[in-house]
């Protein structure tokens, strides 16, 4: 059976929907180094929720790499935490203390298109972040995920 696909060609394997519910683990906001990227928009935004200039962000909360900024990161017991990563607030539980204005790769998590490829690929995601809201919770519609994956994908 052919698989249904949009015009830009996905492959839509999930278009029944996929089930998320994020726990509040942190488990996705640590790990192995690695970048948390964000646009001069984003900068804005976050700078703005803090009260600082774009330059004071970045110069304090943000690190310059390769292909572009990065939130920082910091390392602790669990691996290297983004340095929003806030495991004290509420017990038991790892939240974002910039979620209101977090930048589009966390709030599209994790309908990003590498996720999305194929079943395997949600699959191996779920496993190595290892993400438990993945698969629990309310089934999250078609229409919803291609937003996520589109906004993801820029
Ligand atoms: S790993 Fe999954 S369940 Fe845990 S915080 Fe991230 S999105 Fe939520």
């Amino acid at each position: 059976m052919q698989m249904a696909s949009t015009s830009s060609g996905h492959d839509e394997w999930y278009r029944d929907g996929l089930q998320f519910e994020c726990t509040q683990c942190g488990n996705c906001c640590t790990g192995p180094p690695g970048a948390v990227w964000f646009t001069e928009e984003e900068a804005a935004e976050m700078a703005s929720h803090l009260g600082l200039s774009v330059s004071e962000f970045n110069s304090k909360w943000a690190r310059r790499l390769k292909d572009g900024w990065s939130l920082k990161e910091v390392q602790t017991v669990h691996g290297w935490d983004c340095v929003f990563l806030d495991r004290t607030s509420l017990p038991g539980k790892a939240i974002c203390s910039l979620y209101n204005a977090r930048p589009i790769q966390c709030r599209t998590w994790p309908f990003w298109p590498e996720n999305l490829e194929s079943q395997s690929a949600w699959e191996d995601a779920k496993k190595q972040t290892p993400c438990p809201g993945m698969g629990r919770g309310d089934l999250i519609p078609i229409e919803q995920i291609r937003i996520s994956r589109d906004t993801e994908n820029g």
